[in-house]
């Protein structure tokens, strides 16, 4: 088998990106629009450049590198993921696949291929949802799912909406015209697995046939805060212990539904915050997914009775859903291409699905969307600790690299 993938060159991107961290020595910590954010997009640019593509950048701040093709307002095929973080990750969650993306390119470009099609690489912003929460915000601003009043009052956790952190980053903040679904081809996008499965079973590459559902809640409980001496145990309105109440039971719902649904507290803010203040707020996030819509409908109906049934004893409970994403299964002529490509490279793989939510998903109710997966060491993710071998990621890079030829071949 040849390897067309250059390692070298992979490994000094991997190298490079990972030193754009908020957070050195302990993990990757990249929010959009930060000053690891210009490092990085100025490094992805200066690429693109190098390998011949033309570059712009859209009023949310997604790159996009150009190779036109010889047709005359032909749709693109598009190839990349996203290049923010979550707190204190990884070096390879997003970033795998706008180096693979960027990788496909510089194999155009040295061998010299003209396509019919133009290919376009893209590098997509906040996709983990760290700074401004919902997650998925660039393929979505692309994609036309962003309403402009959302764009000038999404805020980050310091208040500054997306429009202030933009130009105070000295990027040019527009909401993206709703990209025409007649200008895009197909989307492929590589991703590290985020689970143990391909490593259990000793494969190479997952190709990915349907990505499953979530949906995002926002829960707030509200109390009356009070004195931890003087105030007795039996009048007190404690927000805390409700919030604590409502998310141990959680676990048993998803256990209960099956169907592989999994249900998740990840942030947990009490207010005031003080040793000796009876909590009079808590706000946490509640995270659902599953491969199968109903099981997510019929969960989310008892979390919101299990936390209505807690609006008693002067505490008031109020959820907000901050992201609902059916779940989806992706193109299957960009499957079936994807794992021509794999079997003809001799590449061991499996068809799977993902359980988290990704770009490709997004761009999938609007052109053909295609996704592979590499292995990820432990099944390890969202962690200083994720890893993911150089050698799989050229498999993979050889696996988009054939099937972007063929998709942006003359037809
Ligand atoms: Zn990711």
């Amino acid at each position: 088998m040849i390897q067309l993938a250059n390692i070298d060159r992979l490994k000094q991107h991997l190298q490079t990106f990972s030193k754009f961290t908020a957070t050195p020595n302990e993990g990757m910590t990249r929010y959009s629009y930060s000053p690891e954010d210009l490092k990085t997009r100025k490094y992805i640019k200066v690429q693109m450049e190098a390998y011949g593509l033309t570059v712009r950048e859209d009023g949310l701040g997604n790159v996009f590198g150009k190779l036109e093709g010889t047709l005359t307002d032909a749709p693109s095929v598009l190839v990349g993921s996203h290049f923010d973080s979550v707190p204190h990750g990884g070096n390879f969650d997003g970033v795998a696949g706008v180096i693979a993306g960027l990788e496909v390119a510089a194999l155009f470009h040295e061998q010299g291929i003209k396509p019919a099609y133009p290919l376009e690489i893209i590098a997509m912003i906040e996709e983990e949802g760290s700074r401004f929460g919902g997650g998925l915000m660039g393929s979505r601003g692309i994609n036309g799912l962003i309403a402009e009043e959302d764009f000038q009052e999404i805020r980050d956790k310091n208040g500054n909406s997306v429009v202030e952190v933009m130009e105070q980053a000295g990027l040019d903040p527009t909401l993206p015209i709703h990209r025409d679904p007649k200008t895009m081809k197909a989307f492929l996008e590589l991703h590290i697995e985020q689970g143990p499965v391909l490593e259990e079973e000793n494969m190479t590459i997952g190709v990915v046939d349907k990505i499953v559902g979530l949906t995002q809640l926002e829960v707030m409980i509200e109390g009356r805060a009070g004195h931890a001496g003087t105030t007795p145990m039996d009048r007190r309105s404690d927000a805390l212990i409700t919030a604590a109440n409502i998310v141990s039971k959680l676990p048993k719902l998803a256990k209960d539904e099956a169907n592989g649904t999994v249900m998740t507290t990840g942030k947990f803010n009490v207010y005031p915050n003080g040793a000796n203040v009876i909590p009079d707020k808590v706000i946490f996030t509640i995270d659902l997914r599953s491969g199968e819509e109903a099981s997510i409908k019929r969960v989310l109906e008892k979390v919101k009775e299990l936390i209505a049934s807690e609006q008693k004893n002067g505490i008031k409970t109020s959820i907000q859903q901050k992201l609902y994403v059916q779940p989806k299964a992706l193109s299957h002529e960009v499957y079936a291409l994807l794992k021509n490509s794999t079997e003809k490279l001799g590449i061991p793989h499996i068809s799977m699905q993902s359980g988290a939510g990704h770009d490709a998903m997004v761009f999938s109710d609007y052109t053909e969307a295609g996704m592979i997966f590499i292995p990820s060491k432990d099944g390890i993710s969202h962690s200083p600790d994720e890893w993911s071998d150089v050698n799989h990621l050229a498999q993979g890079v050889d696996i988009l690299f054939e099937t972007a030829k063929q998709l942006t071949m003359d037809d």
